[in-house]
C-alpha cells in the first residue's frame, strides 16, 4: 500500500520528532489535513513531503485515520513558510503547522467540512456602494506610490518611514488596491487588536463590495475558522489581523503590509516565540510578493538593514493637512524648589494644562504604571506587600481596594492594617495611574479628568466607550499608560505629557531606550494632529537626566540621529542587529535546578565553535507563581553558525533534562526580545 509522510503535533526536541509515515489507500497530495493514529490515540496532521535523505517508509505501516479531503490542501508557499519558520526558531513541523492553524478546524469530520465550504462558498460580497472619493495626495504620499509602482522595487521590503500623521494608512490603501486590481490578495498586519476594528472600517468603506475578513485572538472559535476559510479558499480580498495572521493561507496573495514593524507585540511570547514581522519579511521574499513595513520610529534591525542597502526606505517627513509635531520641553526636576510634599507635575507643566482647560483643548499624560501604588509599605517595620508566588511587588488598587500582583494574578483584598505588626498605617509608596488622576483631580478641580489604562478598559465595550468620550471632548485631562500612544486620532489635544519616564533609562535590557524613544515619539504625535493647533503644540518630559541623548534626540525630532548613536552602541557591545542572540530558558521548582540545567548544557555548547554561552542568570522577574526561573544567553556574530548550533545542540539537551529532577520545562528563544 502507498504511504504518506505526516506532519504530526510533537515537539521538536522530544523522542517522537519529524515526520511519521503511515499507508494511505488514496493518494493525497502534501498540504491535506488528516487525524492519524499516535499510540492509542487519534491526533490531527498534515501531509508534508517526504525529505530527499529521511530512509525510506518500514514495509508495515499504520493506515491513516481519516483524510480531510474536502478542504482544499494547503499550498506549498505555506508549507514553505512553516518549514522554515520550524527550522529558524527550533520547533518541529507538525508542532508549528497545527498550532497555527484554527483550532475548529480540527474537530471537523470531511462532511460537516464540506457543508460548511459549501456554505462559504455561496457567500455573497457586500453589495458594490459607489466607492467614496479618494483623498488628494500629498507628495510624499505620491512620491512613495510611484516608487512602489516600479516594476522590480519590491524584491526588497520597502520601510515607508512616516511621522506620525504623514499619512501611512493612504498609501497602504493605495498598494491593497493596486494589488486587488491585479485579481490578488493583501494582508495587513497590525501590532493591537485594539487597532483592527478602525482600520477594518477604513478598508471596508475603501473597497466596497470587496470581502475583507480580520484574523484575531479576540475572534470567536466560529468567527476565525470562517475568516480563515474565506482567505484560505482565496474568496476574501484583504485579510487584516494582528501577528497570527502572518500564517494566514492566501493563495492569491499579492502585499504584504506590516503597520508599526517596530512594535514589540509582533513578537509571540509562548510556544514557537516567532516574529511576524521577520516573518512576514521572509514569506514575501519567497513568494515574490512586496512587503511594506511602515513606521515613525523602525526597529533598529530594520534600520541597519536600510543603512546596508536592503531595504528600501521611502521617507514621509510632513503631517498631513499641514500639523506639525509638537515642540519638545524638558522640564528638568533638580531645579524645582525643594518641597516636603510629593511633586507630582511641575508647576510650569500645571500651568500649561490649565491653559489648555480655558481653551477647551485636551491634554494626555503618559506614565507607563497600572495600579493606585506599585507597592504598600508599613513604616514600622519595614513590611511591603511582596507577592507570595512571585518576585515581585504585588500593585495597589484603591478603586476595588485590592492588593494584585500583575505577574501571576494573585489579588487580595488590602489588609485593614500590617500582617506582620499590626500597625494600622500602611502607605502606599510610589504612583501609577490610578494615583495620578487622584492627585490630578485635587490639583485641577474644574477639569473633567479620565484615566485609559488595561484596569478602566477590561470591561466589553469600555475602551471604545472612553474612546468616544475623549472625541467628543467630554474629557479635559486624559491620564493613562502607553495604551494613549497607539494609535488614536485625537484632534482636540494640544499637551501630552510623560510625567516620569527615567525608570527605562537605566535598565539592563538593551533595547529599553529604542522602546522609550519609540514610545515618547508616537505619543508626541498625539498632539497637533489638527493645523489650526499645531503651532501650539507642546510635548512635555519630566526628567532628572535632562541631557540624557535620548531627550536631545526627541527634542529634534531626531529619528536618525537616536539611531546612529543607539547602532555605534549595539555595535561596540556585539548586540543585535549586529549579532544574533538565542536565550534558552528553565523553570524550576527551585532556582538550583534551572541553573543546573543550564550550567550541563553550557559545558555542552563549548564543543561548538563561533558562538558564546553566557553565565545563566535570573530574569528580572525570577519568580513566578512559585516557579523560579533562570535564563542563559548565547550568542553569535553570524546567523547561519548560531542557527546551526542550535540545531545540533538543542537536542542533545533532552537527555541532559532527565538528569535534572524537578525541571519543569525548558525553552528557547532565538531573537528574544526582552533579555
Ligand atoms: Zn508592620
Ligand atoms: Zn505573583
Amino acid at each position: 500500500m502507498p504511504s504518506v509522510a505526516v506532519a504530526v503535533e510533537t515537539p521538536r526536541h522530544s523522542s517522537v520528532s519529524g515526520l511519521l509515515d503511515y499507508a494511505s489507500e488514496q493518494t493525497l497530495p502534501p498540504g491535506t489535513l488528516l487525524r492519524v493514529p499516535l499510540g492509542r490515540r487519534d491526533v490531527p496532521g498534515l501531509v508534508w513531503e517526504r525529505r530527499a535523505d529521511a530512509p525510506p517508509p518500514p514495509a508495515e505501516l499504520r493506515p491513516v485515520t481519516l483524510a480531510l479531503t474536502a478542504l482544499p490542501p494547503l499550498g506549498a508557499d505555506w508549507r514553505a513558510l512553516v518549514d522554515f519558520a520550524a527550522a529558524y526558531y527550533q520547533r518541529g513541523v507538525g508542532e508549528l503547522a497545527l498550532a497555527v492553524l484554527p483550532p475548529e478546524l480540527r474537530k471537523l469530520d470531511d462532511t460537516q467540512l464540506a457543508r460548511r465550504l459549501k456554505r462559504l462558498a455561496s457567500l455573497q460580497a457586500p453589495p458594490a456602494a459607489a466607492e467614496p472619493p479618494r483623498p488628494e495626495l500629498s507628495e510624499e504620499q505620491a512620491a512613495a506610490l510611484d516608487v512602489l509602482a516600479t516594476p522590480g522595487v519590491a524584491s526588497r521590503p520597502v520601510l515607508l518611514h512616516g511621522v506620525t500623521g504623514s499619512g501611512k494608512t493612504e498609501v497602504y490603501l493605495r498598494a491593497a488596491a493596486a494589488a486587488l486590481a491585479r485579481g490578488e490578495q493583501a494582508l495587513v498586519l497590525v501590532p493591537e487588536i485594539n487597532l483592527t476594528p478602525q482600520l477594518e472600517a477604513r478598508f471596508a468603506e475603501r473597497f466596497p463590495g470587496r470581502l475583507l475578513v480580520s484574523l484575531h485572538s479576540a475572534l470567536t472559535p466560529a468567527q476565525r475558522l470562517r475568516n480563515w476559510l474565506l482567505a484560505h479558499l482565496g474568496r476574501a480580498d484583504l485579510v487584516l489581523g494582528t501577528r497570527l495572521a502572518v500564517f494566514a493561507s492566501m493563495p492569491r496573495l499579492g502585499l504584504i503590509v506590516v503597520d508599526e514593524e517596530h512594535d514589540p507585540s509582533f513578537k509571540q511570547q509562548e510556544g514557537a516565540r516567532y516574529s511576524a514581522r521577520d516573518l512576514a519579511v521572509w514569506r514575501g521574499h519567497h513568494a515574490g510578493v512586496p512587503v511594506l513595513l511602515g513606521s515613525a520610529t523602525p526597529s533598529l534591525e530594520t534600520w541597519q538593514r536600510v543603512q546596508e542597502g536592503r531595504y528600501l526606505r521611502l521617507p514621509m517627513t510632513q503631517r498631513i493637512g499641514g500639523g506639525a509635531m509638537p515642540r519638545v520641553r524638558l522640564v528638568d526636576m533638580n531645579l524645582l524648589p525643594k518641597t516636603n510634599e510629593e511633586r507630582v507635575l511641575a508647576p510650569p507643566l500645571l500651568a500649561a494644562i490649565e491653559e489648555r482647560i480655558a481653551r477647551g483643548e485636551q491634554s494626555l499624560l503618559l506614565l507607563n504604571r497600572r495600579g493606585y501604588a506599585p507597592v504598600l509599605h508599613c513604616g514600622a517595620c519595614a513590611w511591603k506587600s511582596g507577592c507570595p508566588h512571585c518576585s515581585a511587588w504585588r500593585v495597589f488598587h484603591k478603586l476595588d481596594r485590592t492588593l494584585k500582583c500583575h505577574h501571576c494574578g494573585l489579588s487580595e483584598r488590602v489588609p485593614r492594617a500590617c500582617p506582620d505588626c499590626g500597625n494600622l498605617d500602611i502607605s502606599p509608596i510610589g504612583r501609577g495611574t490610578e494615583k495620578l488622576q487622584e492627585q490630578l483631580a485635587q490639583l485641577l478641580p474644574q477639569a473633567r479628568i479620565g484615566r485609559l489604562d488595561a484596569d478602566s478598559t477590561r470591561g466589553e465595550g469600555q475602551l471604545q466607550q472612553q474612546l468616544q468620550a475623549v472625541h467628543a471632548g467630554d474629557v479635559d485631562v486624559l491620564v493613562g499608560t502607553q495604551m494613549l500612544a497607539k494609535g488614536h486620532d485625537f484632534r482636540r489635544v494640544t499637551l501630552v505629557a510623560a510625567v516620569n519616564p527615567d525608570g527605562a533609562l537605566f535598565t539592563s535590557d538593551f533595547r529599553a531606550p529604542e522602546r522609550l524613544f519609540a514610545l515618547l515619539m508616537q505619543a508626541a504625535g498625539r498632539a497637533g494632529r489638527d493645523a489650526a493647533q499645531a503651532a501650539r503644540s507642546e510635548m512635555w518630559i519630566q526628567t532628572w537626566h535632562p541631557t540624557h541623548p535620548i531627550f536631545t534626540a526627541l527634542r529634534a525630532h531626531d529619528y536618525a540621529a537616536f539611531a546612529a548613536a543607539q547602532l555605534a552602541e549595539r555595535q561596540a557591545a556585539g548586540l543585535p542587529p549586529f549579532a544574533s542572540l538565542a536565550l534558552l530558558r528553565a523553570d524550576a521548582r527551585s532556582a538550583e535546578v534551572a541553573a543546573g540545567f543550564l550550567h550541563e548544557a553550557s559545558a555542552l555548547a563549548q564543543a561548538y565553535a563561533g558562538v558564546t554561552v553566557f553565565p545563566p542568570v535570573p530574569p528580572f522577574v525570577s519568580k513566578v507563581a512559585d516557579v523560579e526561573r533562570m535564563q542563559m544567553l548565547v550568542e553569535s556574530p553570524s546567523r547561519v553558525t548560531l542557527q546551526r548550533m542550535l540545531a545540533a545542540w538543542l537536542p542533545e539537551l533532552n537527555a541532559v533534562r532527565s538528569r535534572h529532577k524537578g525541571l519543569l520545562r525548558w525553552a528557547v528563544d532565538i531573537d528574544p526580545l526582552a533579555i
